[in-house]
């Protein structure tokens, strides 16, 4: 080994390894092997971009379109999201109040750059998507971890949220449908995070990535539905990377007040510069073309959702939320920790994943990841043949615990 001569910055210290690559190099290790492992830890949609988006991409590369672009993106890909945001939800912008990033947590990295900095403290209702607290620590602002009772569905309450508010609350990120749990939030909490964030000028940032996969007829309750009012203090995160099946042409997007806005280009002028050229048209097909897409995703999820739920709560002691959006389901494995297999004790949901992977060849993503250890995330963006064999799996794993 060499010796380091160079070191690195104090605030590399301040962020963590995610509990997630042991796993997932663990699995890789053992499908390289040739192992039968089924992937349950995968956090993108299992279809292929639609054929007409792919058509634009192409389009745009025999045009030559293959230079910088404007910063923010170009202005028919910004126009055309203003657009359907008018049409999907009668919100008004300008396209100077949108930015196009290298994806949604690009978006959400710039905005938090924007907005955060040291002595700043930013709610994160927890379980959370992993990147959100480190995005959050890399500004210099402490992120404020706010645990969600599954015996409430994972909803924020008073309760829950009036405990960590403080002087120095600055605003909070709100999920919903929500990575990892596919809860939704109802228009009651929303409500509540729009009262105190009225009272206490935050920012409220609604990362609705997963808008276009809610199950059920209830329309998704959103923070500016609930609180028109708010407008000027809401951040609207979003992206084609789930809806339209697009997770590596690296496209998302952000909508919210003009000097917000101006400042994230500022920053992305001096990092990124514009997101790929030619992402952005096809980014531009997706969004101005047929909206048909995301449907016809949710009906095929909707089966798997259930047949998953139905398997998992069949299995003693082990809880599941249903998922009201997303294509995740997040049981409540612990109820079998403290068991052992080979005399080894399964301490934790880090430990109940790598036990799924040794011994039943299924790749899961601890909860700790997500700051929830009593649970497990599984994907079902997975074919119904993987989920059924898995479900075999899992109740016999589980079976197996002594
Ligand atoms: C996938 C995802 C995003 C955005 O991902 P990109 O690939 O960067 O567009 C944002 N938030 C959540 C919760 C996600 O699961």
């Amino acid at each position: 080994m060499s010796e380091q001569i160079i070191s690195l910055a104090a605030r590399m210290s301040q962020i963590k390894p995610s509990p997630t690559l042991a796993v997932n190099a663990k699995a890789k290790e053992m499908k390289a092997a040739g192992a039968d492992i089924l992937n349950f830890s995968v956090g993108e949609p299992d279809f292929p971009t639609p054929d007409h988006v792919c058509e634009a991409g192409k389009q745009a590369i025999d045009e030559k379109f293959t230079r910088y672009t404007a910063v923010p993106g170009i202005p028919e890909l910004r126009e055309a999201i203003v657009r359907r945001y008018k049409e999907d939800h009668g919100w008004e912008y300008d396209a100077d109040q949108v930015q196009v990033s290298c994806g949604g947590k690009h978006g959400l990295y710039n905005m938090a750059q924007a907005l955060f900095g040291p002595g700043d403290e930013v709610l994160i209702p927890t379980p959370y998507w992993v990147s959100y607290p480190p995005i959050v620590t890399l500004t210099g602002a402490t992120p404020v971890l706010v645990p969600l009772d599954e015996k409430d569905d994972f909803d924020l309450t008073r309760e829950n949220l009036s405990k960590y508010v403080t002087e120095k609350t600055r605003g909070i990120i709100l999920n919903s449908p929500s990575n990892p749990t596919g809860a939704v939030f109802s228009a009651k909490a929303l409500r509540l995070v729009a009262d105190m964030a009225l009272a206490k000028g935050w920012v409220v940032i609604s990362d609705d990535i997963y808008d276009t996969i809610v199950y059920g007829d209830e329309p998704l309750a959103h923070i500016l539905d609930v609180a028109p009012e708010l407008k000027e203090q809401v951040m609207l995160s979003n992206g084609v990377s789930k809806s339209f099946a697009m997770t590596g042409w690296r496209i998302g997007y952000t909508l919210g007040p003009k000097h917000v806005i101006a400042a994230m280009n500022k920053i992305q002028s001096q990092s990124t510069s514009n997101p790929s050229s030619v992402a952005q048209r096809a980014a531009l097909a997706a969004v101005a073309g047929p909206q048909d897409f995301p449907g016809v995703m949710k009906e095929s999820f909707l089966p798997r959702r259930d047949y998953i739920i139905g398997e998992l709560t069949a299995i003693p002691d082990v809880t599941c939320v249903v998922p009201k959006g997303a294509f995740y389901v997040f049981p409540n494995l612990s109820a079998y920790y403290g068991k052992s297999y080979d005399g080894k004790v399964i301490e934790g949901s880090v430990d109940m994943s790598a036990y799924l992977l040794e011994k039943s060849f299924m790749a899961t993503v601890p909860g700790a990841a997500f700051g929830a250890d009593d649970f497990v995330r599984f994907s079902f963006a997975a074919s119904m043949d993987d989920i059924k064999e898995g479900m075999r799996r899992l109740q016999e794993a589980i079976a197996n615990l002594v």
